[in-house]
């Protein structure tokens, strides 16, 4: 059994094109590179998102997690009733668009038009076309395959979704059918836009929130308490300059938590609002992928070690002589 590298992973992966609606060639690549992967079992649910169920033994950790991420990006895709029209689909300014096909950046094939960048991975950076989030989509393909090739024993879940670019469509479906634990904890894998002081190299960044929700306080301390155990760099903080899948899942009354790898150019968009690859540190792909192996793989990830009642507990004690010297003041 031949083991793919992550970036193996990541060039198979980030060469697809896709655009919202059109995921089917990352669809297909994920299921191509999982094909001979133990322990795993894929299936597609009613919207055509994917659901992989990595299951070796009996062994479980304390929370079912979930991985998602999405396999479409801004782009273009042929207009469903006007064959010849392209519309652009996705969050990204109308005038940097048209000045991207002017400049003859588009590249088309099939019914999707994508940004004519390669995949390039060099000097610890990665740039391509689309890392959002196609970078997510091989971190999970990479814990799924160091697991299996490990024999790790563990349960865990991952989704990859259609259509978050327009709006959360295939992680909304998701978070209705929910084919999971009623606790299982969804953890969005996503890039972001730095803000807040995050920075890109500076490892991946535990999200307590995006721009729409904050998260399940709970899965966030289970992140973080692994990270450091394992001793791996992360970047705890709120990333607020957008919203991921983790605030569709909750709205749908689930659980969930989001691991961001800081990117640049977010949305093919450079500072000087030209089109341009959008790129990632390599050190913080590899340490999202440490970090999500050991989450998934350790059986008290999600254990409050000390809870607040237990901590309270211990002060009420400790300062009962200050309490009861106070006490004659009230
Ligand atoms: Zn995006």
């Amino acid at each position: 059994m031949p083991v793919p590298t992550l970036t193996s992973i990541l060039k198979r992966i980030l060469k697809q094109p896709t655009a919202p609606f059109h995921e089917y060639h990352v669809r297909d690549e994920i299921e191509a590179v999982l094909e001979d992967c133990p322990h795993v079992k894929i299936k597609r649910d009613g919207f055509d998102n994917l659901i992989v169920t990595y299951k070796n033994g009996k062994r479980k950790s304390r929370n079912a997690w979930v991985l998602g991420a999405h396999m479409d990006h801004p782009g273009f895709v042929r207009q469903p009733d006007l064959e010849d029209d392209w519309t652009f689909l996705g969050g990204m300014k109308p005038e940097i668009v048209e000045a991207g096909v002017e400049a003859g950046l588009r590249k088309i094939k099939g019914s999707i038009g994508t940004w004519k960048f390669p995949v390039k991975i060099a000097d610890g950076q990665l740039h391509a076309a689309a890392c959002d989030d196609l970078v997510g989509c091989s971190i999970i393909l990479s814990v799924i395959w160091d697991l299996a090739s490990l024999d790790v024993e563990t349960t865990f879940h991952a989704v990859f979704t259609r259509a978050e670019e327009v709006g959360f469509l295939g992680a909304w479906h998701v978070g209705q059918k929910w084919p999971f634990a009623d606790d299982a904890v969804f953890v969005s894998v996503e890039t972001s836009r730095p803000v807040n002081g995050a920075q890109i190299g500076g490892g991946p960044v535990v999200r307590v929130g995006d721009r729409l929700s904050v998260f399940d306080h709970a899965g966030v301390d289970a992140l973080m308490r692994t990270a450091t155990d394992q001793g791996i760099r992360v970047q705890r903080g709120l990333l607020d300059a957008g919203a991921c899948e983790a605030s569709a899942i909750q709205a749908c009354g689930r659980r969930a938590a989001g691991v961001s790898v800081l990117l640049g150019n977010y949305h093919n968009t450079t500072d000087e609002h030209e089109v341009a690859p959008e790129w990632v540190a390599l050190e913080d792909v590899k340490s999202t992928v440490a970090l999500l192996k050991a989450l998934v793989a350790t059986r008290d990830a999600g254990k409050i070690v000390r809870p607040m009642e237990e901590r309270v507990a211990v002060r009420m004690r400790d300062y009962a002589d200050f309490i009861k010297a106070a006490k004659k003041h009230f």
